[in-house]
């Protein structure tokens, strides 16, 4: 894996299509961070890298709105990154992600009523955090990632593991009542094409889920371009209105939009704010730790994450 872009790889990529409408006319609405574009540092996709902050320019498609990288890596470049991903500091954030998961589990299965050995399909699966949850409550649970390190590791855990993107991998004619996207069609490079694969592959009166960041949250608005979403490895900044409309361009109909914000335990926070403001930080893992709260579960929400559910109509 190249640490940097080649010149010509962001050439090729400028000026990109518009995934939603198809049009070319964009306007800058914040500025690269990288400098010259032409000479961006590209970082490897990991994902829990903290690559806050570092972003090339960020457009507005002037015809229907949408938000996206442009330009950006070639799209094969951009797959060769996430093949090569290797991450083991999301291993060891797991308890956090199994919190999350538990979370977003429970108002699902109030939408799609419960497992009863229905089939699942979790895209940019990753290491199977999701894909274990979701088979202990019953599903018949499949991921699918194109990173081979973290395909690998799932499986390693017994999991039902599909390497590749969503619109190319091999499903051997399964056919899924739910597909989940947590936090994955910001990454992808035709986020319309993902969601028209997810159509083929559900069946009639599935149902698709779809958890990302909302770009006019007031909490992105505050933000501006400080907003700390604004990273290089997300390419499409979703607002209610976009997703809504693109999912509907994909032949689904939305049925429930809503902010949902993710889990930490009280104990890894605390170490977190302790990285940040030591002074601030170790009172806090002292109360915590004191009143044994370490394992408690504390929501994380600014109101800048958001679910839909939507159906592929019968
Ligand atoms: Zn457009």
């Amino acid at each position: 894996m190249s640490e940097s872009t080649p010149a010509a790889n962001w050439a090729r990529s400028a000026d990109l299509a518009c995934s939603l409408c198809g049009a070319r006319d964009t306007i800058v609405i914040i500025p690269s961070t990288l400098g010259r574009v032409s000479q961006g540092n590209w970082s490897p996709y990991a994902c829990t890298s903290s690559g806050y902050g570092r972003h090339g320019p960020i457009v507005r498609c002037r015809q229907c709105g949408l938000v996206y990288a442009n330009p950006r890596p070639a799209n094969d470049e951009v797959l060769d990154l996430y093949n090569a991903v290797e991450d083991p500091l999301y291993v060891a954030e797991r308890a956090g992600r199994i919190l999350t998961f538990e979370h977003h589990l429970k108002p699902m299965e109030q939408f799609t009523g419960p497992a009863t050995g229905r089939a699942l399909l979790d895209v940019g699966a990753y290491t199977g955090i999701f894909v274990e949850i979701a088979a202990e409550h019953g599903w018949d649970a499949w991921g699918v990632d194109p990173s081979r390190w973290a395909v690998e590791q799932a499986r390693q855990q017994g999991l039902q593991m599909v390497h590749g993107t969503l619109e190319e991998a091999d499903f051997e004619n399964r056919i899924f009542s739910v597909i989940t996207l947590w936090d994955v069609i910001e990454h992808v490079t035709d986020p319309l094409s993902t969601l028209q694969a997810a159509w083929q592959q559900l069946e009639p009166g599935g149902t698709l889920i779809v958890h990302t960041m909302d770009l006019d949250s007031l909490f992105a608005r505050l933000m501006g371009h400080r907003w700390p979403w604004f990273m290089e490895m997300h390419l499409t900044y979703f607002t209610r209105t976009s997703l809504q409309q693109m999912l509907e361009k994909a032949g689904f109909t939305v049925s429930w939009m809503g902010a949902q914000g993710r889990y930490l335990h009280a104990g890894y926070l605390a170490s977190r704010i302790t990285a940040l403001i030591p002074l601030l930080g170790r009172p806090v893992e002292w109360f915590v730790s004191a009143l044994r709260l370490s394992n408690l579960p504390v929501r994380i929400n600014l109101g800048d994450l958001f679910t839909v559910y939507a159906r592929k109509p019968q």
